[in-house]
């Protein structure tokens, strides 16, 4: 990589990529309280591996974590009950859209992969503690360790405003119900809101994936996070299922690993280099942010990140 003034010059030029293509996208309404997000925000942060940090524009504006806990969820319980919680689900791209409903019924109930919601509800439902606050404080401190010890905490308006509105996911948890995957659809789906309602920013979201970019270890600590099996499986989803019904396209357009949220957020990891946030609430029609798509897209050829 080069030093540090071309990084920073170069996330400027980012930031400007990302703030032109803001305005293709509207912020997720279905969720009322996401409704209220202003879609001009723009930013991204860097972490990288040997310590560098780096950051531009609206890293520091607050955001719910959404479907990119579906990834730190997945962590901890591989960490507690290991790889068979796979078992129940396939790790296959689904093509769907990330609510999707249609497979359940011809899959017999079983999730296409874990970070659709069907899959991420089941994982939820699976997290260490006796009720959803725990369950979701168990996920809060995983988040600390692998994050300096920082606090993360629930976003109480958007977990009520999910809790009121996610008919659609309580449908898909008692489907997975019905099918004997889950014992306690009510408990998992809230599990799944309240994972979700975590708030955090670019720079934090940054540095909690690092060690996914590292092969489980974080590199701050030097503490093994995760075994390098299971880090292999986080990361090698978030390449095959990490961007809803965009993935084929993300992977010509930025070509890593990478997870979205419907709060704006894309958590990129680029295996042994870095992880990238890049953030803005203004999403596409496929629930990605136009913003961080465009930013991440420009980063790439510039910084030479693709895999392929
Ligand atoms: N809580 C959101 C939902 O399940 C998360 C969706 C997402 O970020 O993709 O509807």
């Amino acid at each position: 990589m080069s030093d540090d003034t071309d990084i920073e010059a170069l996330l400027e030029e980012a930031l400007e990529v990302g703030r032109a293509a803001a305005g293709a996208g509207e912020v997720a309404h279905y969720i009322p309280e996401l409704a209220k997000s202003d879609p001009s925000h723009v930013g991204i942060a860097i972490a990288t591996v040997d310590g560098g940090r780096y950051e531009v524009g609206d890293a520091r504006v607050p955001f719910t974590f959404q479907s990119v806990s579906k990834v730190f969820s997945l962590a901890l319980v591989l960490r507690e009950h290991g790889p068979e919680v796979l078992d129940e689900m396939a790790c296959e791209p689904s093509g769907d859209a990330f609510h999707s409903i249609v497979r359940l019924e011809e899959e017999q109930g079983r999730p296409r992969n874990p970070y659709i919601n069907a899959g991420a509800i089941l994982v939820s439902g699976l997290l260490p503690g006796g009720d959803p606050v725990a369950k979701v404080a168990s996920l809060q401190s995983f988040l600390g360790e692998v994050g300096d010890g920082a606090e993360f905490r629930v976003d109480d308006e958007v977990f009520n405003s999910e809790v009121e509105t996610g008919y659609r996911n309580r449908a898909l948890a008692n489907y997975l119900r019905h099918f004997g995957l889950l014992d306690d659809p009510q408990q998992a789906v809230e599990t799944y809101f309240r994972q979700c309602s975590i708030s955090l920013d670019a720079v934090r979201l940054a540095r909690i994936g690092l060690f996914l970019a590292n092969r489980g270890v974080d590199p701050v600590s030097g503490e093994t996070v995760l075994a390098r099996a299971d880090n292999r499986v986080l990361v090698s989803q978030m390449a095959m299922c990490g961007l809803y019904d965009d993935v084929g396209r993300f992977a010509i357009d930025v070509g890593v690993p990478a997870k979205s949220g419907v709060s704006g957020a894309i958590l990129a990891v680029v295996p042994d280099r870095m992880s990238i946030t890049a953030f803005g609430p203004a999403l596409g029609p496929k629930g990605n942010s136009t913003a961080a798509l465009a930013a991440l897209a420009h980063l790439s050829r510039r910084l030479d990140l693709s895999l392929y």
